[in-house]
């Protein structure tokens, strides 16, 4: 087992259970109001977004609200954008047990993020139109704040002292090594574009499809391999709360996380919002869809998060969430700073690794539901656990929880499996 699959299976740094006991206890008791702002230009017109700020986990009680934002960045036309955030939510709504308890609920909501995100994409693949599109998802409940994405679309977090982190994981090829491994080995190509005679030219992409991104929701033409499955990562505030930077590449294409975080210190987020779609402007010109949305989770009592950066810990910050880094899983702990207790981060591409071994089975029925699409199934037309008849000796056998036969094949496809194999030498 590599390094890296070492650190993914990491267990969480504080049990949720202890934190959300903390909370009972009174010592966290309050919860935060959340402000919000947007802004946006557009180039292409393939930017969208959502705000929910009033969702419910126990539909008609208040006291169970938590709220959702989310940015699409579409590319080869708008339909995924929008179909994502028209379905996306429920989707991974749907993927909760029903009557979870506010503690399981947090504790479920990594894995239905990702059979969120897989469900979309398998329903938008059934309309057979093209077109792709990013998605970073935030859901925030009291203090607790849980983001998955794919794309390039990201969301950062500024704290009081002045630490700014990344939430997100950039899925460029060009600059995720572990993602170039995974498309590589489930059967795409990876290389630039060649122009007049082999000059190669741009970012690096995968081939067919020429995409440069290797994780999107839809791009039904360019590859199995270009997997919806997100990174997820959940955090816990400290009750100063925190700012929400979530945007498209047309902010960070112009703008580190720690000038992005600067910009807008102080400001109300409405206010802020605009300042960082004007500094990327400033810096870069209109170049691309370029839409913001800033978040602040504040103390009840303190109506706006205020700007006292320490010096010591921008330092450390700007080392460790440095745009450029090769290394896009971020190994350093925000606990580390004291200012943020991490709770859960999965990245792997595996749906094995993300779903879990647990299966979800109606015992009086000998019904199973899919842990994707919730699509119940007698267990005989899917695939549950040791079920060997359905692979070749080569492979191994799945490991994870009940799949449905739709479901099945779209996690054999994303693997590369099916596909002719490749003769190694
Ligand atoms: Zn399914």
């Amino acid at each position: 087992m590599s390094q890296t699959e070492i650190s993914r299976m990491k267990p969480s740094l504080v049990p949720l259970a202890t934190l959300l006991g903390r909370e009972l206890r009174g010592e966290k008791d309050e919860k935060p109001f959340v402000k919000y702002g947007q802004a946006a230009l557009a180039k292409k017109g393939e930017d969208y977004f959502l705000i929910k700020p009033d969702c419910q986990r126990i539909p008609g009680n208040p006291l169970t609200s938590f709220s959702v934002f989310a940015i699409f960045d579409g590319h080869n036309g708008i339909s995924a954008a929008i179909f994502a955030k028209e379905n996306l939510l429920d989707n991974i709504l749907s993927a909760i047990p029903q009557g979870a308890s506010r503690e399981e609920w947090l504790q479920a909501l990594p894995r239905a993020l990702v059979a969120g995100f897989v469900k979309t994409d398998i329903e938008f693949q059934q309309k057979g139109e093209t077109s792709g599109t990013t998605v970073t998802f935030v859901v925030i409940d009291g203090w607790t704040v849980t983001v998955a994405s794919v794309g390039d679309s990201r969301c950062i977090l500024d704290t009081q002292g002045g630490v700014v982190s990344l939430l997100t994981v950039d899925h460029r090829l060009e600059e995720n090594v572990e993602e170039r491994e995974r498309v590589t080995a489930s059967g795409g190509e990876v290389g630039r574009l060649n122009v007049f005679g082999g000059n190669e030219v741009g970012p690096l992409r995968c081939w067919p499809g020429g995409l440069c991104l290797s994780r999107s929701i839809g791009d039904t033409d360019v590859g199995e391999y270009i997997v919806p499955i997100p990174h997820v990562k959940q955090v816990k505030l400290s009750d100063a709360g925190g700012r929400l930077i979530i945007a498209s590449d047309g902010i960070w294409d112009a703008l580190s996380s720690d000038i992005a975080a600067k910009s807008c210190r102080g400001l109300p987020a409405e206010l802020a919002a605009k300042l960082v779609v004007k500094e990327a402007l400033r810096s870069r010109g209109l170049k691309d869809d370029t839409t913001c949305l800033v978040v602040d989770i504040i103390p009840s009592d303190q109506p706006i998060l205020p700007p006292t950066p320490r010096k010591k810990q921008n330092v450390l910050s700007s080392f460790i969430f440095g745009k450029k880094s090769q290394n896009p899983v971020n190994k350093a702990k925000l606990s580390a700073v004291g200012v943020v207790e991490e709770l859960f981060e999965e990245g792997s591409a595996m749906l094995a690794e993300r779903l879990g071994k647990d299966i979800s089975l109606d015992a009086n029925s000998g019904i199973f539901r899919c842990a994707v699409c919730q699509v119940d199934q007698p267990p005989a037309d899917g695939l549950s656990v040791n079920s060997g008849p359905f692979f070749s000796p080569a492979s191994k056998p799945w490991e994870g929880p009940f799949l449905c036969t739709t479901c099945r094949k779209k996690k054999d496809a994303m693997e590369g499996k099916g596909r002719r194999p490749t003769v190694i030498s």
